[in-house]
């Protein structure tokens, strides 16, 4: 499970916006990474505030989050998937507006003593997961087989000569205005400051090899057609230290026999022979928790609705489940003998078979209005 952002930063769920950025402050001067080098735990809390305070210092995500907790920014229930997507990068440009710009000369340098580097991210990978609609309901545990590049084990990095392991490289231009001083991300190692000492020989350019994976990807119930969980760090590695992108899972439904989706709410067509809508009877149905027995009033109109509450399928926000709607159809035969003929020339002239709906037997326009209130 993931930490609460408020119990991350240390403050009550009612902290106003300057209480936050003050224990976000406090946070990051206690955890910067120059302040504790070689400790990763600093370096995880450091994370962390940033991302608790990420949400928190803006207005709109803040509310997301108090309505939805940590599903509201990665449609998932926690376990595997981290909705920290904030690399140093992302961090340290929130520093401007929390100790007022000017960071760079506060005493603070960054990472590695020189000028600021860029973190560099593997590629993302993308891969499809095609699912039954009993997987969704129940949520599901799947092996996903990956090619992803992994760093190559034998592979050394040396600081980068074009920027001297600064990740930038600055120009000098003369315009009509004067000399003009640039800086880019040095083209040699992307901004990473290291390139490639000695790398096997099956490693490509950057010092990476692809490696195959099975990598366990838990799905939350209740996910939808077209949806996209991300696996924070199963993507490509990115050469020398640079952090591993994510895995995106694309969510595709398989569609079932008998049972249609809606939403949370789920759609199943139940044929009733002539003398079981007559005489009542009970029907086996399918769930997407098995088969239920249902009950058939004598007398059942075609085009009920039953509702079965709860034997939809979960919420993926965790509230609630959705409803199974059972539609009924009389059969009516094309065919009759002459036996089954007769019977039913017989009733013809019977006043009791002359329909007489009640106020029950609602019209299809009542029963759709019922439906959606
Ligand atoms: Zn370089």
């Amino acid at each position: 499970m993931k930490e609460d952002y408020y119990e991350v930063l240390g403050i009550s769920k009612g902290a106003t916006a300057g209480e936050i950025k003050k224990a976000y402050r406090k946070m990051a001067l206690k955890y910067h990474p120059d302040k504790n080098p070689d400790d990763s735990s600093a370096e995880e809390k450091f994370k962390k505030a940033a991302e608790a305070y990420e949400v928190l210092s803006d207005a709109d995500k803040k509310a997301r989050y108090d309505q939805f907790g940590h599903q509201a920014f990665d449609g998932n229930g926690g376990g595997g998937f981290g909705g920290g997507g904030m690399n140093m990068d992302d961090i340290f440009s929130q520093f401007g507006d929390i100790f007022g710009g000017g960071f760079g000369g506060g005493g603070f340098s960054g990472f590695g003593g020189g000028g600021r580097q860029r973190v560099v991210k593997g590629s993302n990978l993308r891969i499809r997961v095609t699912l039954s609609l009993e997987d969704i309901a129940n949520g599901v545990e799947k092996k996903i087989k990956v090619k992803r590049k992994i760093q190559a084990p034998d592979t050394t990095y040396k600081t980068c000569e074009t920027c001297n392991g600064t990740g930038q490289v600055t120009r000098v231009t003369n315009t009509i205005l004067g000399r003009m001083q640039t800086s880019a991300a040095c083209p040699t190692c992307g901004g990473a400051g290291q390139s490639i000492d000695k790398k096997p020989s099956d490693a490509d350019a950057q010092g990476l090899k692809v490696s195959e994976e099975t990598v366990t990807v838990k799905i939350p119930a209740g996910v939808v057609d077209g949806m996209q969980l991300k696996v924070t760090g199963k993507g490509n590695d990115a050469p020398g230290n640079g952090i591993a992108g994510d895995l995106l899972v694309a969510i595709q439904e398989e569609e079932h026999a008998t049972l249609k989706r809606e939403g949370d709410n789920l759609h199943y067509d139940m044929y009733v022979s002539l003398p079981d809508a007559v005489l009542g009877n009970s029907k086996e149905i399918d769930t997407v928790t098995g088969k239920v027995r249902i009950k058939i009033e004598p007398g059942v109109q075609s085009g009920k609705i039953l509702r079965l509450r709860g034997k939809g399928i979960p919420s993926i926000n965790g509230y609630g489940k959705g409803d199974l709607l059972v539609h009924v159809n009389v059969w009516t035969p094309k065919t009759l003998s002459k036996k089954q003929k007769a019977f039913f020339e017989s009733m013809r002239e019977d006043e009791h078979f002359e329909p007489k709906p009640e106020s029950s037997d609602k019209s299809f326009f009542e029963k759709v209005k019922d439906m959606f209130s």
